[in-house]
């Protein structure tokens, strides 16, 4: 189906503007807040403004300072990523990164220092300590601050509570959006859509991301026709707290400041597996602790920073230390449990070094696309460093830009018949779908046996029309599950995150 919903435009209450942002998270305001004055810019997000997986990073940001650790950095995103990477994306992400922390300086945000240098922090995957953070809340630290700035702007207006339907088109260039302003259906009338709209985690019943990432700005795009690719590769975090649902995480820069796994046995065991040990990608973590699990015939993993001095671990993650002690875990005395839960997608919709899909006038950047920048497995703190990088270049573009247009041609599509049953219940089954056949570890026959179930939901649901929004987010989810698992079956071998377990 073309479009989510059925509408006609010349019904529809339009909403002018030169460019529209759909997302509030880090790539969508650093976007917004480097198009020039002179734009009218309008800034969306689905819920409020901090709702989103930018407001829950908690490591840092990975960034190069010196020409030495440009080399090094740009060879650890290759290694994490299995080489599968665009050499010439990773190169503008390291060798940009710096300029643009600058930029986020000059916003007002504040980073941990130490002796009057910025502090550097390191996670898995990364040869030496490059990682900038304000304790353990540095996407609150960053948002809270761009939020402040953004608020400020004249030329931008913000709306909570607007939600994305899908982006009108004709012969492939963009003619507007359909978005849903306080349960009204309005028409966005713009040739410039920027998609931030982050990640996929909701797809699954685990997942460290918020309750935003149903993947709707990769539906959009994938219907209105753009190209998406690389939905297989999807990173699962080792070491979320245990637990249901929106998983909460004990950061990777735990273990970069010394926390150690630990089996059912209490003893440590990542050192069998991979020579950086705790500090290996986390693909290669996420599964050795299933095969440690599996040997040991128990679930149980930890992470132990009972050996840190009294004092050190609650300052320096606080947030984390305040969350353990809520379910009654105390780090200093305990062993922290953790279970491996979805955390990050690596594919998404195809972009150049500008951010440009392959629709005129169509964007993305951060989470929702694939700039080729993190390969079949992301290297740690490096989603926020692409987030500002490429939310830059996507404004660096469009202010060059002379065409701005508001031109109305008239859109409409009448095809859909209105909902008529309880879906509900069906998002679990879609969830423990995914959850089953789209896992750390994938076997053939369960995506096969995924593909067709998937096949029957597109069936029953996306001939339907409703302008419920939790009804066109499982529309989106059914759509990008079909994509994911397509794309996994067409994967010829394994890679990175997409292991294949009857191939090993
Ligand atoms: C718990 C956690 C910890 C992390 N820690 C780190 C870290 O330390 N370092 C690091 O580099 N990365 C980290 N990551 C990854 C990183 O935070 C994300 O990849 C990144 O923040 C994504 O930013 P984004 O702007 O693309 O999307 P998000 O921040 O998720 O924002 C998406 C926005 O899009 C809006 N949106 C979505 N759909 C619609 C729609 N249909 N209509 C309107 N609006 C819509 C949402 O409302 C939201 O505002 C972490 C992720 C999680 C979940």
């Amino acid at each position: 189906m073309r479009y989510c919903v059925n509408f006609d435009t010349r019904n529809l209450q339009p909403v002018e503007t030169d460019v529209l942002v759909v997302g509030s998270g880090i790539s969508g305001l650093f976007a917004a807040l480097n198009l020039k004055n002179s734009l009218k810019v309008t800034l969306i997000s689905k819920e409020g403004m901090t709702t989103n997986n930018s407001y829950l990073a908690q490591g840092g940001i990975a960034i190069a300072f010196d020409e030495e650790d440009i080399a090094r950095h740009i060879e650890d995103t290759l290694k994490a990523g299995s080489y599968y990477n665009d050499p010439t994306a990773v190169k503008v992400l390291v060798e940009e990164g710096r300029r643009n922390v600058e930029r986020l300086m000059n916003y007002g945000v504040t980073f941990d220092q130490v002796n009057g240098r910025i502090d550097l922090t390191r996670e898995g995957g990364h040869s030496t300590n490059r990682i900038i953070h304000k304790k353990d809340y540095t996407g609150k630290a960053i948002i809270d601050q761009l939020i402040q700035t953004v608020t400020q702007r004249s030329n931008i207006d913000i709306y909570e509570n607007a939600f994305l339907v899908d982006v009108l088109t004709r012969e492939d260039k963009i003619q507007g959006a359909l978005v849903i302003f306080d349960q009204e259906l309005r028409w966005v009338v713009t040739n410039h859509i920027v998609l931030a709209t982050g990640g996929i985690g909701r797809i699954f019943s685990r997942s460290t991301n918020s309750s935003i990432s149903t993947g709707d700005g990769i539906a959009v795009a994938h219907r209105a026709g753009a190209r998406v690719e690389d939905m297989e590769f999807i990173q699962f975090h080792p070491t979320p707290l245990k637990g249901e649902g929106e998983t909460f995480l004990i950061s990777e820069a735990v273990r970069g400041e010394g926390g150690r796994l630990r089996n059912a046995a209490g003893e440590t065991f990542m050192d069998k597996y991979h020579p950086l040990g705790d500090l290996a990608p986390r693909d290669v973590v996420s599964r050795s602790i299933l095969m440690e699990q599996e040997s040991q015939g128990n679930d149980d993993i930890f992470i132990d920073v009972t050996h840190f001095e009294k004092g050190v671990f609650s300052k320096r993650f606080p947030s984390i230390y305040q969350a353990c002690l809520k379910v009654g875990i105390d780090p200093e005395k305990n062993l922290i449990p953790v279970s491996p839960s979805e955390h990050y997608l690596m594919g998404g919709i195809v972009t150049d070094l500008c951010a440009k899909t392959s629709i005129k006038g169509l964007y993305s950047c951060g989470e929702s696309a694939r700039t080729g920048v993190q390969g079949a497995n992301r290297l740690a703190s490096n989603s926020l460093s692409e987030g500002i990088v490429f939310g830059y270049r996507v404004a660096r573009f469009i202010n060059q830009s002379t065409e701005f247009t508001t031109s109305r041609d008239h859109h409409g599509y009448h095809r859909l018949k209105e909902l008529d049953r309880d879906f509900k219940g069906d998002i679990a089954g879609l969830k423990g779908l995914m959850d089953q056949s789209a896992n750390i570890l994938r076997s053939r026959e369960r995506l096969k046996s995924a593909k067709e179930a998937i096949r029957q939901y597109d069936e029953t649901y996306l001939g339907l029309h409703s302008l419920d929004r939790s009804f066109l987010e499982f529309k989106n989810m059914i759509e990008v599950s079909r994509l994911i698992v397509t794309m996994a079956l067409e994967r010829k071998e394994s890679l990175g995150s997409h292991y294949i377990e009857e191939e090993q």
